[in-house]
């Protein structure tokens, strides 16, 4: 039983481990306050900050979207649904017996309240306040019982400049807010995984840029449509994101006539951490990302990974779904809202000159030799970085 989201006129907003970053706070503060306001600017809604607690003052805390957006600004980590009054004790009381009232109505029979005073100039402490509030209630209403360990309903008031009343807090993503990790690169495929891993490494503050390798004309335009509307769901958690496109045809067709056909995918996967890596050092991002998972496909056995790894020079290659169960994948896919959009069918580069038996413990030593057989392998991945294609999804 809660409070009715029609009466809420304020969404109080907590932080996470945002509190803990000591002199960093103010700027991550100033960067979460400015996604905030880019998600307020279509609903009836503004944002306060009172006594360093942000509170989201709306008539619309009806509107699942609202609450939608806030959810997928990384940072947060709680919200909580409140009534918001007068600092005030004629107005609290007033409030706290009208909220009890409706929740009775409900079905409530037990109760507990809760206060929190951050503003030291109400005159009660929280614990006498929050007794009196309790009698109060038991006089006034119908209630005739609190229960301090397990009640129907917990009515928690947050006293600051103004005060806030709520039965309602649910938790959010957390993690930190956008780009104060960093920037990074993410390999994004039109596949399950790789949106996941780009939402898990932008959750821990990376701001991401995207790349995806077509083999274009042999994969459609219409894969690249949907790889670009993934990063489109992405952007909504990540901002306003660059995406590029390069089409590793050449690199492909070196691949399939110079060199031993089980190898294929593995020396396909290297070009692409390759080309990867020089748009890194070209934009002078960070990180790379993929969406690799131990022991999923062929190519991601510890060899296989050893062998992609080994591509990369000097960056460091976040693979956050390492250890995660394509069920658990899933499933996060559909919270974050990419799995619908992965599912739909679509033509992979990667398939294409895929071998029947690729090998899947390939070594270091012999990937270097079946590389060396293609002796333009520089100048061809420079033509296909020099060829690349830009653009911004937001
Ligand atoms: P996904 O579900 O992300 O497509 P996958 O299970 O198909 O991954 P692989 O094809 O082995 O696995 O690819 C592993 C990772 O390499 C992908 O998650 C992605 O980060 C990157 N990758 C693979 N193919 C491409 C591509 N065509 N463009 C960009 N990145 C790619
Ligand atoms: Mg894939």
């Amino acid at each position: 039983m809660h409070i009715k989201r029609e009466n809420i006129n304020a969404i109080g907003l907590g932080y996470g481990e945002l509190a803990l970053k000591g002199k960093n706070r103010g700027t991550f503060e100033g960067n979460i306050k400015q996604r905030i306001n880019n998600k307020l600017i279509n609903f009836d809604a503004k944002l306060v900050n009172d006594l360093s607690k942000l509170y989201v003052y709306t008539n619309e805390s009806n509107n699942e979207n609202l609450i939608g957006e806030l959810k997928k600004i990384f940072g947060i980590n709680n919200m909580n649904f409140s009534v918001m009054v007068e600092s005030e004790e004629r107005c609290i009381k007033q409030k706290i017996e009208d909220i009890s009232n409706e929740l009775y109505q409900e079905g409530a029979r037990t109760f507990k309240i809760e206060v929190n005073r951050a503003n030291k100039k109400f005159e009660k402490n929280s614990m006498d306040f929050a007794k009196e509030l309790g009698a109060h209630v038991l006089i006034n209403t119908e209630f005739t019982k609190v229960s301090m360990k397990n009640p129907d309903v917990l009515i928690s008031l947050d006293i600051r400049e103004k005060t806030y009343i709520y039965t309602e807090k649910i938790n959010t993503y957390g993690g930190l807010p956008l780009g104060s990790s960093g920037n990074g690169l993410s390999l994004i495929s039109g596949g399950i995984d790789s949106p996941v891993a780009s939402f898990l490494m932008a959750k821990r503050g990376l701001k991401l840029e995207y790349v995806t390798f077509h083999s274009f004309p042999f994969t459609s335009k219409k894969a690249l449509v949907k790889i670009e509307e993934l990063v489109k769901i992405l952007s909504e958690y990540n901002g306003k994101s660059k995406f590029y496109s390069m089409n590793i045809l050449p690199i492909q067709q070196a691949i399939n006539e110079k060199t031993n056909k089980e190898y294929a995918t593995i020396l396909t996967r290297r070009a692409m951490m390759r080309l990867s890596e020089m748009l890194v050092k070209k934009n002078n991002l960070k990180a790379l990302v993929t969406g690799e998972s131990l022991g999923q496909v062929a190519s991601q056995t510890l060899e296989g990974l050893n062998c992609t790894s080994n591509a990369v020079e000097k960056t460091v290659v976040f693979r956050p779904l390492i250890s995660i169960d394509k069920i658990e994948i899933i499933e996060k896919a559909k919270e974050i809202g990419t799995y619908e959009k992965s599912i739909e069918p679509h033509d992979d580069s990667c398939a294409m000159f895929a071998p029947k038996h690729p090998n899947t413990k390939p070594s270091i030593e012999k990937i270097l030799i079946e590389e060396s057989k293609i002796e333009n392998y520089d100048e061809i991945l420079l033509e296909i970085f020099n060829n690349k294609k830009m653009v911004l999804v937001k």
